[in-house]
């Protein structure tokens, strides 16, 4: 397997200046070869496809599955977009997603169950009104919704628990068959290849569009199968995040190599806007268990090694408890002031 996707650049050009902060920044220039016109995120910014970044943070490691290499975040000097660097090819990706993301890779641990349970019970309902909900699972409606990337199904069930003629989409098989058995219409393909005969009302991007190595082909795909009026949902980690300011390097969000592009409300807009959407909504919410995971990850990093400890339920649970409980005037401040941890974003059909 190709471990990361070879440059596809003639030429890299680096300078250094000092920012405002006085921190030492790399600009770097990157020169396409001159075949390749097309914007991609070894060559060009996937949002404007400037050819100009610096470099925000060097040396992210996966801090989370201890997968190897290391990365950088660099942003766009035009558009602000910033984008891991580099980014794995898309079989080495498909590979590390096989391994570690795959429905069925993880079954019937202490983890999973204490998580099973949470997920279908009341608590997690009365769980996720208090801390907040990062992933659209008590907005009610109706009509035809769409659930990209639906894994199992949870949150598909969630949609239809709330009024919607919910349906999934996804490339996993096995996971397609239990949320299938679970009563769940799901499509197994990806959203290119989907061809609907009757338009969604709701297309949802949960934790999805930072995956990709093409956000602006998803949003075009989703608007493609929307009808007239019809509404994308998307929820994402926030780049202007205060936790993001505070772990650093250790930031759970930055899931290297995984997430490839890390949005801000502005960056967000952008794309929307030129894709064809019109933003309606925006708003953050910073869920506790993501606080812990960025603490753990701080805490119990080792390089190159699976962290366990962000599969601990006690611990995990306690950490959740005291970032809710003790630090909430902290996460409510973040979230007013625009620097919660994940973004939420709703924009409809122009
Ligand atoms: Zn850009």
């Amino acid at each position: 397997m190709q471990e990361h996707q070879e440059h596809q650049v003639d030429q890299v050009h680096q300078d250094h200046q000092l920012n405002d902060d006085g921190v030492l920044e790399i600009i770097t220039a990157v020169a396409p070869r001159s075949e390749e016109r097309e914007p991609s995120p070894e060559t060009g910014c996937l949002l404007c496809g400037g050819l100009v970044f610096r470099t925000m943070l060097a040396g992210v490691e996966d801090t989370r599955l201890g997968t190897s290499g290391t990365y950088d975040i660099r942003q766009c000097v035009h558009c602000g977009l910033e984008q891991t660097s580099p980014v794995l090819s898309p079989e080495a990706l498909k590979g590390l997603y096989q391994k570690h993301y795959n429905f069925g890779g993880e079954k019937d641990t202490l983890y999973t169950r204490w998580r099973e349970r949470f997920f279908f019970s009341p608590c997690y309902r009365l769980w996720t009104w208090i801390d907040g909900d990062a992933a659209f699972y008590w907005r009610g409606g109706s009509g035809r919704l769409l659930d990209v990337g639906c894994n199992e199904g949870r949150g598909t069930r969630m949609y239809a628990r709330n009024g919607f003629q919910a349906e999934g989409l996804d490339l996993n098989e096995a996971a397609a068959q239990v949320a299938r058995d679970a009563g769940l219409t799901v499509h197994v393909c990806t959203l290119e290849e989907f061809h609907p005969e009757v338009p969604y009302d709701v297309v949802v991007l949960s934790h999805v569009l930072e995956h990709t190595g093409d956000p602006r082909q998803m949003l075009i795909e989703a608007r493609r199968i929307l009808a007239d009026g019809g509404q994308v949902w998307i929820s994402c980690p926030n780049g202007e995040s205060w936790l993001r300011r505070m772990f650093g390097r250790y930031w759970i969000n930055w899931h290297v190599p995984f997430h490839i592009s890390h949005f801000t409300a502005k960056t967000m807009f952008h794309l929307l806007a030129e894709t064809g959407f019109a933003p309606i909504e925006e708003s953050q919410v910073t869920p506790a268990s993501w606080v812990a995971q960025s603490f753990i990850a701080y805490v119990y990093d080792k390089k190159g090694v699976q962290n366990r400890q962000l599969r601990n339920p006690l611990r995990v649970a306690a950490l959740m408890l005291f970032a809710r409980f003790i630090l909430f005037p902290a996460l409510w401040l973040g979230n007013v002031r625009g620097r919660g941890d994940c973004l939420l974003a709703v924009a409809v059909k122009t």
